[in-house]
């Protein structure tokens, strides 16, 4: 039997309503294999810079996220992108250990949001884990659920990189339609497992770069403890608003230009007095 881990469907547009959807399972067709089948968007062979060394970089399709600067926009619908089971991606990918291997690497899920396939992602981790890959969840935090398949796919990721857009969720909820408090609770639940993770933060002017923001971000990462290892700040940048005029949607960030030098060291500055290591 054919299982695929179907995703909930939400408009492709507009802001998303958080709630109670959840990603079942169902019986895809009785094809006599147990094989999940995910839906991704695009895979990246040779990544630098989501994770440590060389990564392989499975962009998972479907978000639930409505950030204004989304340099994926084509990744929200969550009917698009195409169906792959972890077999198939596991052959691709395996023929790239050697540079992964090499250079301190392994596999990256991102998107898109990872977590909202689950399954395919605990089948996909645990696929590596047994042939020795390290495994990298790159997530906005945006998990309503927990229970065994959540610990499943925790307990085979070597590293969870948590996007926190804003602290301040007055501000998180324009910039991104949906509140932060799911984020920050999934990250507390990381942190309660000793999970290793780096915060990813991107710094967009007027959005997320002012002093109070990074202040509450940086009590929020010292709250969390020794598993972070890294604070990495994102400098903003436009490079994806062409996908958002192909879409024909309106892209509210017209005008703002990517933060300054200066913007960038005031900002790590702060973060700085709670954590050692922020970088950018
Ligand atoms: S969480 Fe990521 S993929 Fe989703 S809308 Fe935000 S930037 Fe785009």
């Amino acid at each position: 039997m054919s299982v695929i881990n179907r995703i909930p469907a939400v408009e492709s547009k507009g802001p998303a309503t958080p709630g109670t959807q959840r990603i079942p399972t169902v019986e895809a067709s009785d094809t006599g294999t147990t094989d999940i089948i995910g839906r991704i968007h695009s895979v990246e062979t040779c990544g630098t810079v989501d994770g440590p060394g060389i990564r392989f970089i499975v962009f998972m399709q479907g978000c639930l996220m409505r950030c204004k600067y989304c340099h994926n926009r084509d990744t929200w619908d969550t009917q698009g992108g195409r169906e792959v089971t972890v077999p198939e991606l596991m052959k691709d990918l395996t023929s790239y250990r050697h540079f992964m291997n090499a250079s301190g690497g392994g596999v990256t899920a991102s998107g898109g949001e990872a977590m909202l396939q689950q399954e395919f992602i605990a089948e996909l981790f645990t696929a590596c884990k047994a042939q020795g890959i390290h495994t990298c969840l790159d997530t906005n935090g945006f998990v309503r659920h927990y229970d065994e398949l959540l610990d499943r796919v925790l307990d085979n990721t070597d590293l969870v990189l948590l996007d926190i857009k804003q602290i301040n969720d007055e501000k998180h909820i324009p910039l991104t339609h949906v509140s932060n408090k799911y984020t920050l609770e999934f990250a507390r639940y990381l942190a309660s497992r000793g999970q290793t993770m780096w915060i990813r933060y991107v710094v967009v002017p007027t959005w997320s770069d002012d002093d109070e923001s990074a202040e509450g971000l940086g009590q929020f990462i010292a709250e969390l403890g020794d598993c972070v290892e890294k604070v990495e700040l994102l400098p903003y940048h436009e490079l994806g608003k062409h996908k958002w005029d192909v879409l024909g949607d309106t892209y509210d960030l017209v005008g703002i230009k990517p933060p300054s030098k200066e913007t960038m060291d005031r900002v790590q500055g702060i973060l700085g007095k709670y954590h050692p290591n922020v970088k950018y």
